[in-house]
This record gives C-alpha cells, structure tokens and sequence, in this order.
C-alpha cells in the first residue's frame, strides 16, 4: 500500500490522541479501583471495631450481674472490679451512640439510631437504667430499698430483655457492615470490568491501526531504502549486501561463484535520440528479461545508470557464459513496439582463490566487460 504522508499524519496524530486519552481513562479507573479497594479495607475495619464493642456489650452486661449478684451475696464483694465493668460498659455506650473514642469512628445510621434510642423500649435508656442501678448498688450509702430495687432490676433484665436487646444492636451493626462492604464490592468489580473493556478497545481500535501504520511504514521505507524506484531490482547497497554474504558463503564452502556486470550498449544515444523516457522504459524492460534469465537464488542488482550487477552461485565458467550469452541474446532479438532495439554487453568473472573481498572479484568482471566493448559489443566475455 503506498504512502500518503498527510492523511496518514492524521490518522497518526488521531492515534495519538486516541492512546492518550485513553490512557488517561484507564489511569483513572486504576485509580478509583485503588481507593474503592482502599475503603472496602477501611469500612471492613471500621465496622469489625464496631460489631466488637457491640459485642463486648453483651459480655460486660453479664459481667456486672454476675459481680452483683456476688455482691449480695458477699456483702463487700469485688467493688472495684463492678465498677471498672460498669465504667467499661458506659464509655463504649457512648463511644457507638457518638463515635469519637475506641477507635469508632461512624456516625449511626437511622436504622440503628432508631434501634437505640426511639422509645422507652429502646436500647439506649435501657442500658442507662441497667448501669444506673449498678451504680447505685455500689454507692456506700444507698439505703436498702433502693439497693434491693436496683439488684431486681439488675437480676431481672441481665439475662432476659438487655441481652436479647444487646443482641439485636449487634445483628443491626453486623447486617449494615456487610450491606455495605458488598455495595463496594459490586461497585469495584464494575470499575475493574469498565477498566478491562477499555484496555481491550484501546488495544482493538488505537494499538492495532497504531501497528499496522509503523510496519506499513516499515515495510516502505525498507523497500525504499533496498530497491531502485526505476526497475524494482535491489539497488547498488542492498545488491553489494547481498552479494558480499554470497561471496563469504562461496569462499568458506570453496563454492564456485559468477560475478557478471551488465552495461547497455551505446545507451547515451538511445537517449539523445529516443528521449530519457524511451531510456526508462528500456530500463526496465531490459530488467524484466534479467529476471527471467536468472533463477531464484541468484543476486541481482541496478548499481549505476544503465549497469547492472548479478551473482551467480554454485555455477561452472561454462554455465555462467551461457547464461550471459542468453541475457544478450533474449535482448537483442526482443522486438518492442515503439521501443528502439537495443544490446547489452556483460562481463564475467569467477570466483578465484585471488580475490580477498567481492571488489575484486567484480572489479576483474568490469574488466572482462571491457574486453566485450572493445571487441564489439553485444557479447558476453568471461
Ligand atoms: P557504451 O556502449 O560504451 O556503454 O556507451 P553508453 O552510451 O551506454 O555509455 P555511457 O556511460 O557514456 O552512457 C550511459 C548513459 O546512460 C548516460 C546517461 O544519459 C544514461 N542514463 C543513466 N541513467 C539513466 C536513467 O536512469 N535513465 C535514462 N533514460 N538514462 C540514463
Ligand atoms: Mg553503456
Ligand atoms: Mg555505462
């Protein structure tokens, strides 16, 4: 496919606007997996604190009857250790109504809020009356009414409402964290989802064209850099690379080697009398007859105006002469309309234990060539 510089810029810069943007895209999306993934962590965090104090609740509750109830029975019993339960099971009241201490951090959702505090039958008041009437069980001078109606209280709904009432704040807490974490959960997998998509239209619509315009390019600029715009045969570089590696090959394997120059003859006056564009055309029709001539491992090459270069492996002198004369031949007698006839004069050389690199090989076949100028033209001299 040929070039075409200007429209192929914009697709270019169309590209590149493309990968950018969709790079920027997919930064941001990698970003707010991150920080989803970040709060999923946190809030996991934030309500396991908060199902533990809740939790903790429901322990220190049975704590504070069970060392009341000792009390009674005692007399002194362990006051300092009641009171440290008692002062244990208020803060953590406080610290899930208000937040701000135990490392509790949430403010109450209407749900739970409801839970603790709307109505007598609430949570709240209850746990206040519950740790009220330990309070006063071990004030030293409470009188003995008030200590015998805080103890009932205590005794009464230590393992029967408070309990089941603590209960329901842990299962309220426990069904929110999770409500909660899964909604993130969700809305990370359709972020991760959104983002994979977009890696596969990024690669489908901006890395695929993206790659086929730089081969393409590639391609041309490789051809352009190795062929002769004229005849489409490797030009004098990518001949002399070619050869070279030829030549290498022959001297390591002790192969036989033709090297042949081919140089039209009088071709200066096909010009000045038949116009540069007969000249042209001439040149590239006398390329196609090389090709035919030639097989397919042989090295051929335009290396100047009207010379040509070719190499020849694996080939006896005999062979090589024969396959020159053919050149001249099928040049001669080819008849084009309105084209004006024209010869070929080509040198031969084999490849001998002299020649130390491919120039002197080619330089004794420009030699050779020589001799087929001078004794006429037309002709193949070896
Ligand atoms: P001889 O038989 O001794 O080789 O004679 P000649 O005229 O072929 O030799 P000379 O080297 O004097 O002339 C080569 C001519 O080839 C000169 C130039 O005008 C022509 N030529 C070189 N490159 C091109 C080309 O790309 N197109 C055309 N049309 N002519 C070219
Ligand atoms: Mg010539
Ligand atoms: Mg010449």
């Amino acid at each position: 496919m040929p070039l075409d510089i200007t429209s192929d810029r914009q697709l270019a810069r169309r590209l590149t606007f493309g990968y950018t943007a969709g790079l920027f895209i997919i930064a941001l999306l990698s970003i707010s997996v991150h920080f989803l993934l970040d709060s999923v962590i946190a809030q996991q965090r934030d309500f396991g604190t908060v199902v533990n104090v809740a939790g903790r609740q429901r322990m220190l509750s049975q704590r504070v009857a069970l060392l009341a109830g000792a009390q009674q029975i005692a007399g002194s019993g362990d006051k300092a250790a009641l009171e440290s339960a008692i002062d244990l099971m208020e803060r953590s009241q406080d610290a899930l109504l208000r937040g701000g201490d135990m490392n509790i951090n949430h403010t109450l959702s209407d749900r739970a809020r409801a839970y603790y505090l709307d109505g007598p039958e609430a949570l709240d008041p209850q746990v206040r009356r519950y740790i009220a009437a330990a309070r006063t069980l071990l004030a030293a001078d409470t009188n003995a009414d008030d200590a015998s109606a805080a103890r009932d209280l205590i005794q009464r709904t230590a393992r029967a409402e408070l309990l089941s009432a603590l209960d329901g704040a842990v299962t309220i807490f426990e069904q929110e964290a999770n409500a909660r974490v899964e909604g993130l959960r969700n809305a990370q997998r359709t972020v991760l989802l959104i983002l994979l998509f977009a890696v596969v239209l990024e690669a489908l619509f901006i890395f695929r064209p993206m790659v086929r315009l730089v081969s393409r390019y590639t391609r041309n600029l490789y051809e352009m850099a190795t062929r002769d715009g004229l005849t489409g045969l490797s030009n004098r570089r990518h001949f002399m690379e070619n050869a070279d590696r030829q030549f290498k090959i022959a001297k390591r394997d002790e192969a036989p080697l033709a090297a042949m120059i081919l140089d039209l003859d009088h071709f200066k006056q096909i010009n000045d009398v038949h116009g540069h564009h007969a000249g042209d055309d001439i040149l590239r029709f006398f390329s196609r007859q090389v090709r035919v001539v030639l097989r397919s491992g042989d090295i051929c090459g335009r290396t100047g105006g009207e010379e040509f270069a070719v190499v020849v492996p694996n080939v006896t002198d005999t062979m090589a002469q024969d396959i020159a004369e053919r050149i001249c031949a099928v040049t001669a007698s080819a008849e084009v309309e309105g084209q004006p006839p024209v010869t070929v004069s080509i040198g031969v050389a084999m490849l001998d234990e002299m020649d130390r690199s491919l120039e002197d090989l080619l330089r004794r076949a420009d030699a050779a060539l020589y001799r087929a100028k001078q004794a006429g033209r037309n002709r193949a001299a070896v």
